[in-house]
């Protein structure tokens, strides 16, 4: 057997090396990196600043146990609770993680105020929380589940942005809606305004929590720090992680004090989360995030991007349906009959890493310091690819 668990359908590609929004491979073929790790590379690859931060922490200290105080963790929860809705954070290594901890905080919640029966949550069709035997019982995909039963008990699965099924799903057993407020892996797929709006209602009347999944939409993703800024919404509970590290293994869960004030000392724990290397990374992400005009450009810059995409599904109306997306979260849908991971394929022959979705989407991460040249290179990659592989079929 490999000596790597075969886990993964690996694309044939080895990469050594990356520089902002560039990926060098062992053979040192440059490529525009539209992907940055499902999202994770929001400053691109090794950025200055996060770099910087790193070097100068790994020579103070690289661990000390959650038992300790260190000033970078209290500088990081203090921004994250300031430019959010939440008033206390809680450091992991992990989306899923995190994830895993609002579940843990839902349920603890409803114990704590007597309300032990409120237990389920509901869940989104399509959705993707993690790996952890919590997340894939909230989000079951036959491949993701197929015998590791039993699973744990306590969600119901809903369509996706369907006010009407989620009201019929609510019992007096609902603790919380969980959701991806701009939903990934299931194909880059933003909630409209209308169904958020009825949600909110709906929590609101049903005395449900609302838990928001923003490991792959928050942290900028969309063009403002948190995606539920869109909406014009405030969630109870968020998860996010992916571009919080740019790289860096770091996630958060993000908490309201009504919500998270019955985790008591020894409720939860974690030994890496926290950590004084991931802390420093951390702030140096939120010192280019929370700088003056950076999520408008991120917004144009989506804006571009989107404005691309139609014209790549305007010459190519046999490849693609349609575009998709907020800010730097785009995809494009392949039309029925074309498979997005071949079409892929030739696009990381041509020069930009692209990566799949569900609904035969093709995914554009890209990171959120890319300029319009630099959105240009991967779009014409992106023509070039389509045009060979228009050629094939
Ligand atoms: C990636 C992802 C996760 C899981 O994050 P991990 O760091 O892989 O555990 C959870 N939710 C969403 C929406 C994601 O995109």
């Amino acid at each position: 057997m490999q000596p790597i668990l075969p886990v993964y359908n690996t694309f044939d590609l080895t990469f050594v090396r990356g520089e902002g929004v560039y990926l060098f491979d062992d053979h040192n073929k440059k490529y525009v990196d539209f992907s940055c790790g499902y999202g994770v590379n929001a400053l691109g690859h090794c950025h200055p600043g996060a770099v910087a931060a790193l070097k100068d922490q790994a020579d103070k200290v690289w661990h000390i146990s959650n038992m300790f105080h260190h000033p970078l963790k209290e500088k990081l929860a203090a921004r994250i609770t300031a430019a959010s809705f939440a008033n206390t954070v809680f450091f992991t290594n992990s989306g899923a993680e995190a994830w895993e901890l609002g579940l843990k905080m839902t349920r603890r919640y409803f114990a704590s105020i007597g309300k032990p029966e409120k237990y389920r949550m509901i869940c989104i069709e399509n959705a993707f929380h993690g790996r952890t035997v919590g997340a894939i019982s909230a989000a079951p995909k036959d491949y993701m589940i197929k015998g590791f039963g039993p699973l744990l008990e306590g969600f119901d699965i809903v369509p996706f942005n369907d006010a009407a099924a989620l009201e019929k799903a609510i019992t007096s057993e609902t603790a919380a809606i969980c959701l991806e407020t701009v939903q990934g892996e299931g194909g880059i797929r933003p909630h409209s305004q209308e169904y958020i709006n009825q949600l909110v209602a709906l929590a609101k009347k049903h005395d449900l929590l609302i838990f928001l999944d923003e490991v792959q939409c928050g942290m900028g993703r969309t063009g403002t720090l948190f995606a539920y800024e869109h909406y014009g919404f405030m969630p109870d509970i968020l998860c996010t992680a992916k571009g919080i590290g740019t790289g860096f293994p770091l996630g958060a869960l993000l908490a309201t004090e009504r919500v998270a004030q019955y985790m008591t000392a020894g409720s939860h724990g974690t030994t890496y989360g926290g950590n004084p290397l991931a802390m420093a990374v951390g702030n140096a992400v939120l010192d280019v995030m929370l700088a003056d005009g950076f999520m408008e450009t991120v917004s144009a810059r989506g804006v571009y991007m989107a404005e691309a995409l139609h014209g790549l599904i305007a010459q190519f109306p046999k490849l693609y349906r349609e575009q998709r997306g907020m800010g730097l979260m785009q995809g494009v849908q392949c039309q029925s009959g074309i498979d997005n991971r071949a079409l892929i394929d030739v696009m990381h022959h041509e020069g930009v890493i692209s990566i799949p979705a569900g609904d035969n989407v093709v995914r554009i991460l890209p990171p959120l310091i890319i300029s319009e040249r630099e959105i240009d290179e991967g779009i014409t990659a992106m023509h070039h690819a389509s045009q060979k592989f228009m050629e094939k079929i």
